[in-house]
């Protein structure tokens, strides 16, 4: 693969996804900014043309998917077929089983479980048609189970299915899927749990760098590290992986 390829990182107007997106620029990809408005993603697209990439700003819902119908005509319009694609889209709902409703429950299946399934979906054909695909999606130590989190859990150990899965449908055209399961990474996401569970986030992220064995919460470039590799051409037999991207080897 000599020619420029084209990824589509959603949920990437902040956080990890943003975080994703420079990188996946910066090592020479165009990026689809996908955000739920697209005026959002616009920052991130601008730090990526004035560090000399190239980017595009799409509004889509993810969970809609006639929204992602459209949103992948946009990037193959605006920037060529996608052949990179990187479920990060994601929301949380947490409370206790006993507390949680069924919406919260519905709300966290469709952006993460539905919408990683939409996006594939609606790019799957650009990528056995190039013969190259490379699909990350985005899982959690809390697959492993988290207390107040059944919505999520549930949906990040579906990722994990859902994810070997395509590994095992679309491997014969060259196309791989992985997940990364990410532990504590210091974004608006970890800053809405200490406000949910009232604890200043300065405080939050100190108490839980503690629990880390290299003694620190992560950053959104180490996801991106990451991910940078599972798309990397290099990487084509490194297929229905789970790397788990949390500073030591237990959530
Ligand atoms: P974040 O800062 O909350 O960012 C999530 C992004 O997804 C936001 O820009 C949000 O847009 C967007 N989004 C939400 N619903 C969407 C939808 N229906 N369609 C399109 N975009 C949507 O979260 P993050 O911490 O970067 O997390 C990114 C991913 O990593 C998520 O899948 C999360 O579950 C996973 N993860 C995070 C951590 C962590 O510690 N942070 C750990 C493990 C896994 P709006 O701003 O408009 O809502």
């Amino acid at each position: 693969m000599t020619e420029t390829r084209t990824a589509i990182v959603t949920g990437a107007a902040r956080g990890i996804g943003a975080g994703v997106a420079r990188r996946l620029a910066a090592d020479g990809l165009q990026v689809a900014v996908l955000d739920l408005d697209a005026a959002d993603a616009q920052p991130v697209v601008d730090s990526i043309t004035e560090a000399g990439g190239k980017a595009l700003a799409v509004g889509a819902d993810v969970s809609d998917p006639a929204s992602v119908d459209a949103a992948v005509e946009q990037v193959v319009a605006e920037l060529g077929a996608p052949t990179v694609v990187v479920n990060n889209a994601g929301i949380i709902r947490d409370n206790l089983l006993f507390k949680m409703t069924v919406e919260e429950w519905d709300l966290v299946m469709n952006v993460h479980l539905r919408g990683a399934f939409n996006t594939v979906k609606a790019t799957q054909k650009h990528m056995t048609e190039a013969k190259f695909g490379r699909i990350v999606n985005l899982s959690s130590t809390s697959a492993l189970g988290n207390r107040g989190q059944a919505n999520y859990s549930a949906a990040k150990a579906g990722i994990q299915g859902l994810t070997k899965t395509l590994a095992i449908e679309l491997g014969k055209y060259g196309v791989t899927a992985n997940a990364i399961a990410p532990g504590f990474i210091q974004t608006d996401m970890t800053a809405a749990t200490a406000e949910r569970i009232g604890v200043p986030f300065d405080d939050f992220i100190k108490f839980s760098a503690d629990q880390i064995p290299v003694a620190r919460v992560g950053q959104p470039e180490d996801i991106a590290h990451a991910v940078s590799f599972f798309v990397s051409p290099e990487a084509g037999f490194v297929s229905g992986q789970v790397l788990y991207v949390a500073g030591g080897p237990k959530a």
